[in-house]
């Protein structure tokens, strides 16, 4: 992994989120974008070079609606950025960790993803990420 690339919090209003975040760290999200394919709006903040990446729920069955139903708002993943994303995934797999798909997928901001299933990552769901060139 090379560094944290941000952390993901779900929230259940993001208009709200967003302006609570705002007054926490001292400037305004940078952007909002919707991800259709998983559920998710998200808007994001940069900090220090780390970003914060707030989701919303967009539909009722959205994993983000789940993961709130069962936890409540707060931490949702921690996003790493890799190199070589779909090289990183087959290793994980072969090393015990569950990547949630077996190629990279769309994610917000202009990013391929993977999940490892928080099962095998001490209850953490992690994000692998990389850049689209
Ligand atoms: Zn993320």
């Amino acid at each position: 992994m090379e560094k944290l690339e941000h952390i993901g919090i779900a929230v259940k209003n993001l208009e709200e989120a967003n302006q609570l975040f705002a007054r926490l760290l001292g400037k305004p999200h940078y952007k909002i974008e919707e991800v259709a394919s998983e559920g998710v709006k998200t808007s994001f903040f940069e900090i220090g070079g780390v970003k914060i990446e707030l989701l919303e729920a967009s539909t009722p069955d959205s994993p983000i609606a789940r993961f709130i139903e069962k936890r409540g708002e707060g931490i949702h993943h921690l996003a790493f950025e890799v190199k070589d994303i779909a090289k990183r995934i087959a290793e994980y797999a072969e090393n015990g960790f569950t990547p949630l798909n077996p190629q990279p997928k769309a994610g917000a901001d202009n990013k391929k993803i993977c999940f490892l299933h928080p099962k095998t990552t001490g209850g953490v769901l992690i994000e692998l990420c990389e850049e689209n060139q």
